[in-house]
């Protein structure tokens, strides 16, 4: 019997890269519904798969902003059991909070947390009436730790965590599994899709000079970042295939080491201020090249 794996965000990405790849396996173990918002994006992935999967894919419109979407995707699911939930669907914002119109602020905050709950709340009760289950995340570095210029996608990815930990907590008694896949910059469409702001936009002409000037210094930050540090989507996926075979999976999994000592003064410092310093002096001490000032 094939593993039903429900993937949201297949467009692009770590959610098309995982579907492919599930889809492809040689012994097809997986029977995956690659969801994406806009069934007009298919083409990439089809592309991907070459037209070979008919038994092994088939691809589904889902919004995870929309829960008739959720639903009406749930209830084409020849199978009629879900066994793998992949919650990957996703968007970033960055610049300058006072540049942040509430509206903006709250489409992030509807895809990255409540779509996210939504999903989850759309097929947990076939998961638990069926016995067992699976629910990965992918989770993110901003889930773990604060990020200047971040504040509402972090605030969205940290509340993701607090969901899932307060799920898993009470999953085990249905034996769902729930884990997060943190991922710190991949290498995706992430960055041409987030929202930002972009220095001459209106809406950083009410922000200060100051600001402007470590939002600047932040860009170029982040810009060397995703150009040295930034992981391929194979990458993630062999850490979403690690949680996915695992007979026993963890609650977290780091698809990169690097991002650890990172966010341990949080716990090694419990008054905060350590991890405060610590990053903001990586982000706002150097010249944009990785040199000191
Ligand atoms: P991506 O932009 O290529 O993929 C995100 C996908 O989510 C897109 O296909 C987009 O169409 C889809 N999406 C957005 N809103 C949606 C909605 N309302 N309903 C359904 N789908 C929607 O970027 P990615 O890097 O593959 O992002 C996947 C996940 O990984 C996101 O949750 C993101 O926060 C997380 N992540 C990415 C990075 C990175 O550096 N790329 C780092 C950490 C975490």
């Amino acid at each position: 019997e094939q593993t039903v794996v429900l993937i949201t965000g297949c467009s692009s990405g770590i959610g098309l890269s995982l579907a492919v790849r599930l889809a492809s396996d040689p012994a097809k173990m997986y029977k995956v519904y690659a969801t994406m918002r806009n069934l007009a994006k298919k083409e990439r992935l089809l592309d991907c798969v070459k037209g070979l999967h008919k038994d092994t894919l088939d691809i589904l419109q889902m919004d995870i902003t929309d829960q008739q979407s959720i639903l009406d995707a749930r209830d084409r699911v020849r199978e009629k059991r879900v066994n793998i939930l992949v919650c990957n669907a996703g968007v970033g914002l960055m610049g300058p909070l006072e540049a942040q119109s509430l509206a903006t602020m709250r489409q992030i905050l509807e895809v990255n947390l409540l779509g996210t709950i939504s999903t989850i709340q759309a097929f947990l009760p076939g998961m638990k009436a069926q016995g067992h289950g699976r629910i990965l995340v992918t989770g993110s570095i901003g889930g773990l730790q604060g990020l200047p210029f971040n504040e509402v996608y972090c605030a969205s990815k940290f509340a993701v965590e607090g969901a899932c930990e307060s799920l898993a907590i009470l999953l085990q008694h249905f034996n769902i599994h729930v884990s997060l896949i943190e991922c710190g910059p991949v290498n995706t469409d992430f960055l041409d899709n987030l929202q930002r702001a972009e220095p001459g936009d209106t809406s950083l002409q009410q922000v200060d000079a100051h600001t402007l000037s470590l939002y600047d210094t932040y860009l170029q930050h982040c810009g060397m970042v995703f150009q040295n540090a930034a992981q391929d989507t194979e990458d993630i996926v062999k850490v979403f295939l690690d949680a996915i075979q695992s007979s026993n999976p963890a609650f977290r999994y780091y698809t990169n080491n690097a991002l650890i000592p990172l966010s341990s003064p949080k716990i090694s410092a419990l008054d905060g201020s350590q991890y405060i310093r610590n990053m903001s002096n990586i982000i706002f001490s150097t010249n944009g090249k990785g040199e000191q000032k």
